[in-house]
């Protein structure tokens, strides 16, 4: 081991660097390094890297850093400096999350189709968490609700949102909405597949909707407004 000369050495014996005080002349070890023997404020003795000292990477022997920990989780809800919202263990917190992944590039694989990679979004208002918590319980947020999109083409956002049992959610998915022809009950794809119609599984919802019968629903081809016409009735319906 090899002293430094006094004129080199970057730390002297006697100097204060954040909790270590400097006890000796530093010295060199590999890779040309200098080192000093330091004692930390809570008794600790050890060699200290002399340039951490310096720049303040070493400001103890690990006393501090232990302490701050302490404090930190000593203090819990807005007394903690990490405090937001207090609402990430709740359950409008994971539905939110939910909302949020689904529409995004980390949306899982098997429902990709129905939402990020069909362009739903969520509003700029609701990525904000609390602003979603607020409108939540302003609009009838029950623990066994789930938030449901009216539409189902467009995004997520207040007027386009409710709470929902998951009776009325699948009554407002196209997929389970069920179509009945010829006396069989059939989900409006298998219909418009098995007949091999021109219409749309959501032109065909649109219909349903709009009261139209289901057999005429399916089987008037669309017109030059889409599927926008009124069902006209023939004297033969009433
Ligand atoms: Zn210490």
């Amino acid at each position: 081991m090899r002293v430094v000369s006094p004129k080199k050495a970057i730390c002297k014996p006697g100097e204060n660097h954040g909790r270590w005080v400097v006890l000796g002349e530093s010295f060199y070890l590999p890779p040309h390094e200098q080192y000093f023997i330091a004692a930390c404020a809570c008794g600790t003795i050890r060699a200290v890297h002399a340039r951490n000292a310096m720049n303040g990477k070493s400001v103890s022997c690990g006393c501090h850093k232990s302490e701050v920990a302490r404090v930190r989780i000593r203090k819990t809800g807005r007394e903690n400096p990490s405090y937001r919202h207090g609402g990430s263990k709740s359950r409008i917190y994971a539905i939110w999350r939910g909302m949020k992944v689904r529409c995004s590039e980390k949306c899982p694989k098997d429902v990709w189709h129905l939402y990020h990679g069909r362009g739903i979004v969520v509003c700029d208002e609701w990525m904000d968490f609390t602003s979603f918590r607020d409108w939540s319980f302003q609009n009838g947020y029950k623990s066994d609700l789930s938030i449901d999109r009216i539409d189902g083409n467009k995004g997520y956002c207040p007027t386009n949102c409710r709470w929902a049992t998951s009776v009325q959610q699948s009554q407002n998915t196209s997929n389970n909405v069920r179509i009945y022809i010829n006396g069989l009950s059939m989900c409006l794809q298998q219909a418009i597949d098995a007949y091999g119609v021109q219409i749309t599984a959501t032109g065909l919802k649109y219909r349903l909707d709009q009261g139209w019968p289901h057999d005429a629903a399916l089987f008037t081809p669309p017109n030059r407004n889409g599927n926008r016409n009124k069902y006209k009735r023939k004297n033969s319906d009433c």
